[in-house]
């Protein structure tokens, strides 16, 4: 019987970071000694699409599963995390938002080339999808939104040559109707944030992650890795989620064409459902 474990989510590695993306960062260092209690912790660590199979039980999944993430490709993923993960026999998923790709963020960070991507996934890791531009989907038109799931999906495939079976809710927002879109593009699973503990039976199309950032104390993640110490999560989306996602549709239509791409971990981490942080406070 497998209980609550950990998907943990990372965004950029290493200090020299902007103050755009610093808060969501944690140190070489603290990577490797993560890395160091995720071990220690003798969880078995898994790919979200090893994770996803576990999920239907094709070959069922280890009684204390681990899996480690990156969302948006930050370049220190080639440089810093695919060494060290080798180092300690560890896979992760890395979802790339494709617009990204080969560019800097809004706050002048680098991100990964194709090259190095190519790289990342000759490493072992798996390559995941977090959309083209990475916008907030549930408050796009269904056409848009489809077009971020679709072309996303494509072009890292067409680019890197690697399945693509994952996909990462940009802010961790979605919506039933988001999430029929990511099936029908064809991915098998898909990550939110949630900030809570996964499951075996989470929806598939819904796995819980936790953000982990240089405020994340050891103690907080040897509690993550033991299945205490945070939410476990709840399937479907609460009162609160869909009055939040009015108030942010609201705010899309205002604010057209000024939306700007910030962290996931911009969901207030309080909230056992993940998003209820009006604009993140970030760019
Ligand atoms: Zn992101």
């Amino acid at each position: 019987m497998t209980g609550p474990f950990p998907v943990l989510l990372y965004h950029a590695i290493g200090t020299d970071r902007s103050s755009w993306i610093a808060p969501f960062s944690v140190s070489a260092s603290t990577f490797e000694r993560h890395l160091e209690l995720v071990s220690y912790s003798g969880r078995t660590a898994l790919t979200v699409g090893e994770l996803r199979l576990g999920m239907a039980g094709n070959p069922p999944l280890p009684a204390r599963p681990v899996v480690i993430t990156f969302d948006d490709g930050f370049a220190e993923i080639a440089d810093v995390a695919t060494p060290l993960l080798a180092r300690w026999g560890m896979p992760a998923t890395v979802y790339l938002t494709t617009g990204f790709v080969g560019s800097v963020s809004p706050g002048g960070d680098r991100m990964l080339s194709w090259a190095a991507a190519g790289e990342v996934a000759d490493a072992g890791l798996e390559i995941g999808a977090h959309s083209v531009t990475h916008p907030q989907l549930d408050t796009l038109s269904i056409a848009d939104a489809r077009a971020e799931v679709t072309r996303c999906r494509t072009e890292l495939q067409d680019r890197l040559d690697v399945p693509v079976g994952s996909f990462a809710y940009p802010h961790g927002y979605s919506s039933r109707a988001v999430r029929q879109l990511v099936a029908q593009a064809g991915y098998d699973s898909a990550c939110s944030v949630k900030n809570a503990l996964a499951t075996a039976s989470d929806p598939w199309y819904s796995i819980a992650r936790l953000t982990v950032t240089d405020r994340t104390t050891d103690e907080q993640l040897t509690a993550w890795l033991g299945g205490r110490g945070a939410p476990v999560a709840t399937p479907g989306d609460r009162m609160a989620t869909r009055l939040w996602r009015m108030y942010r549709r609201t705010r899309t239509l205002a604010t057209r064409g000024r939306q700007r791409p910030h962290a996931e971990s911009a969901e207030r981490p309080s909230s056992p459902e993940g998003p209820h942080h009006p604009g993140g406070g970030l760019p």
